[in-house]
């Protein structure tokens, strides 16, 4: 194979920087990911995984471990401000494994970081450095240079073939090594908690999403049967002067409180004491490389994660850039075909998730409309409109590993 004997550098294992390193471990990289903890993600709360996404995911060999960890909710509740019954129930189950040849799941993000990481560790071609200090990379006449402070105190420098930043919305790949801008604030906050299911019984059904819109947020809630929690992620408007990163509300404040459906106040009342808070920032970087030095995922660009997008465009991103790199006479070509392969749909998605928000908030009397349009495209109008994300095809072509780099540790 062309590439086999190349060496790429990854800045962050997250799910974008875990799935590059399977790729192109898969294509017989030698892959060294550099992350700043000291190991892999255990925070954070669900992850909604689209077929597109699965698809990548399956085909670097992780149906089984995602099948175990994961849930096929049976469909969205979609609850208008104060409604006791949905509108409309938009189908998923079945008909997504149907109509998309891979099912729509919702999982505990730290089971699907784990489950990365167990499948990075099974490659011997694979390096996963844990608490490093700081990296640098530097593009020069005869290719790209690399230095990383290893936890331990050690730099460790190199010549690579290529150095990707996956090292999420603030990256400093993306600011620092290419003087890309910085993330910028949504106008959104975003409350996490994972709650009880016993807490919740009666309040929320177990076996699909309710998704609550409200004047000014929304709230979009699934089951981990797994574990035995719902994930309740809640989505406010604030403005920038009310946010404190030293200080951080506690609680979630939200309007309308006389107004609000009991079911709503019920799931705030069962996550008391343990919502996070999460400040939605976005990042939109004109180029997304230089040189052998690129960028995917959040570090590229994050978005609004009203179309449950995000994860999923950086695991394309990893299927898309991976035989490129490896195929590609040298990096540079391979991160500008990636990017002119990538970039229309990216902004497609976040374009959409940006006009969610602005639908999920509307106040009366335009939610009269909305609502309106929601009931008449019915329960599966949403397989048709979200056709072009679902059905997208990333995935990568898996080669089976030259037996001596393969290494099972079970
Ligand atoms: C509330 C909420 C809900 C969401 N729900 C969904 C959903 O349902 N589906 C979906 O597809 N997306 C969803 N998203 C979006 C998704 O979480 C992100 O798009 C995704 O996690 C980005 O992955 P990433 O690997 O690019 O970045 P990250 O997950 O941020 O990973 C970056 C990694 O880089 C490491 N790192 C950072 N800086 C350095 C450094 N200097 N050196 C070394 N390592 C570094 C970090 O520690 C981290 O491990 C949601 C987002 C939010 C906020």
């Amino acid at each position: 194979m062309a590439g086999t004997g190349r060496t790429i550098y990854i800045a962050g294992a997250g799910i974008a920087g875990m799935t590059l390193a399977l790729a192109l471990a898969k294509f017989g990289a030698t892959v060294i990911v550099a992350e700043r903890n000291k190991k892999v993600q255990e925070v954070g709360a669900g992850l909604q995984i689209s077929p597109n996404a699965r698809r990548v995911l399956n085909q670097l060999g992780l149906d089984k471990a995602i099948a175990q960890k994961s849930f096929e909710p049976h469909g969205i509740d979609v609850y208008p401000f104060r409604a006791t019954k949905p509108l409309v129930t938009l189908e998923l189950g079945n008909i997504m494994r149907e109509r998309f040849g891979a099912p729509y799941t919702v999982m505990h993000r730290a089971d699907l970081a784990e489950a990365l990481y167990r499948a990075c560790r099974r490659f011997a071609n694979i390096d996963m450095l844990f608490g490093v200090r700081g990296f640098d990379a530097v593009n020069h006449e005869r290719g790209t240079s690399i230095i990383v402070d290893e936890a331990n105190g050690n730099a460790r420098s190199a010549r690579v073939h290529a150095f990707i930043g996956a090292d999420g919305v603030n990256s400093e790949t993306r600011t620092r090594v290419l003087n890309g801008p910085a993330s910028t604030y949504s106008g959104y906050v975003a409350w996490r908690s994972t709650i009880n299911a016993d807490l919740l019984a009666g309040i929320l059904p177990g076996d699909r999403t309710s998704v609550l819109m409200a004047p000014g947020f929304h709230m979009v809630c699934y089951p981990l049967p797994h574990r035995r929690q719902f994930n309740i992620a809640l989505f406010v408007k604030e403005k920038p002067s009310r946010l404190n990163p030293d200080d951080p509300p506690k609680e979630p404040t939200l309007p309308w409180a006389a107004l609000r459906s009991k079911m709503l106040d019920a799931i705030l009342d069962a996550g008391k004491g343990s919502w996070g808070y999460w400040v939605c920032n976005t990042v939109d970087a004109p180029v997304w490389s230089d040189g052998g030095v690129g960028l995917i995922g959040d570090a590229a660009h994050a978005m609004l994660p009203f179309q449950a997008q995000g994860a999923a465009m950086g695991i394309e991103d990893a299927a898309i850039l991976a035989p490129l790199l490896m195929t590609e006479p040298d990096a540079a070509s391979a991160f500008r075909r990636y990017e002119a392969m990538r970039r229309q749909r990216v902004e497609r998605v976040r374009n959409l998730s940006n006009s969610n928000g602005f639908a999920f908030h509307l106040e009366w009397p335009f939610t009269l409309a909305r609502d309106a349009t929601i009931a008449l495209q019915g329960s599966r109008g949403h397989l048709k409109r979200l056709a072009w994300i679902y059905s997208y095809d990333a995935a990568p072509e898996a080669t089976v590993p030259p037996p001596d780099r393969a290494r099972d540790l079970h």
